[in-house]
């Protein structure tokens, strides 16, 4: 563990504090603070307590840890979400993945462990600022030298060399860039779609019938996670869940145009 590198505190009630290690920085609580250098000392896994003895464990920050609590312009894609567009698009290490847009970069973080330092991610957005912010967000976190970003308008793609293993769209009209996007994708490989409305799920059905566009409808599924507070003799539903984030839809390419 050295300075500058994330660190996750949690505290006795479970609450989550995520930041960078400073040399010569503090954490403060209200109940007293903590040097980053004691944190450091303890290292992850570690426990370490204000002089007031107020407890935290300490430690490296998962993905979804990260996702859930890095700076964000456009919401990013839930990690429970993330995860499953990875399986659903059926990534193994070495595969060529197309995104859009790229918002806060939740889901490239995803698709580039997804598919590792041998594979690609080739990340649209069209907003400077949400690149930006995107960009920022993966080096700051983990970056496998494997995402070419690309500024525009995922509508004018123009077919690259060499077609993608698969597709993920976290964006409000994906029916707008379908159509541009299917050359570009191997037939028999998959789209998936993260809408938050079922009528936008009804309108991308409908539009892929409007415009003939060569794909099979294989599913359109929820990610739903059900925590348990289980500290017996208490045992039984979290009373805060998480509730709806999205509708995945996933489509598969068939061959022709
Ligand atoms: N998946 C992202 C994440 O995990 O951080 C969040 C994506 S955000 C909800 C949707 C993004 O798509 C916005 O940043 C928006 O500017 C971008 N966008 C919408 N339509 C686009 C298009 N046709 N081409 C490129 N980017 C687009």
């Amino acid at each position: 563990m050295n300075y500058g590198e994330w660190v996750l505190l949690q505290d006795r009630r479970g609450r989550n504090y995520l930041f960078r290690l400073k040399e010569g920085g503090s954490f403060d609580t209200q109940r007293g603070s903590l040097r980053h250098q004691q944190i450091l000392e303890a290292g992850y896994g570690g426990s370490v307590a204000t002089p007031q003895g107020e407890p935290f464990t300490v430690h490296r920050p998962t993905l979804e840890d990260y996702v859930l609590h890095m700076p964000r312009e456009a919401t990013p894609t839930y990690p429970k979400d993330a995860a499953t567009i990875a399986f659903l698009l059926d990534l193994a290490p070495g595969m060529r993945v197309l995104e859009a847009g790229s918002g806060s970069g939740g889901l490239t973080l995803f698709l580039a462990r997804a598919v590792g330092p041998g594979g690609q991610v080739w990340s649209y957005e069209w907003r400077e600022r949400h690149q930006a912010r995107a960009r920022h967000n993966l080096q700051a976190f983990e970056d496998w030298h494997n995402v070419t970003w690309v500024l525009g308008d995922l509508a004018e793609l123009e077919p690259p060399a060499q077609p993608f293993d698969g597709v993920a769209l976290d964006l409000m009209e994906p029916w707008n860039v379908l159509p541009a996007l299917t050359p570009a994708l191997k037939p028999d490989r998959f789209v998936v779609c993260y809408l938050p409305n079922l009528t936008q799920v009804v309108a991308l059905l409908e539009h892929l019938k409007a415009q003939a566009l060569p794909y099979l409808h294989e599913r359109t599924l929820e990610v739903i996670h059900r925590e348990w507070d289980i500290r017996p003799p208490v045992a039984h539903p979290s009373f805060q869940q998480v509730g709806h984030t999205a509708f995945l839809v996933q489509l598969r390419r068939l061959a022709g145009n």
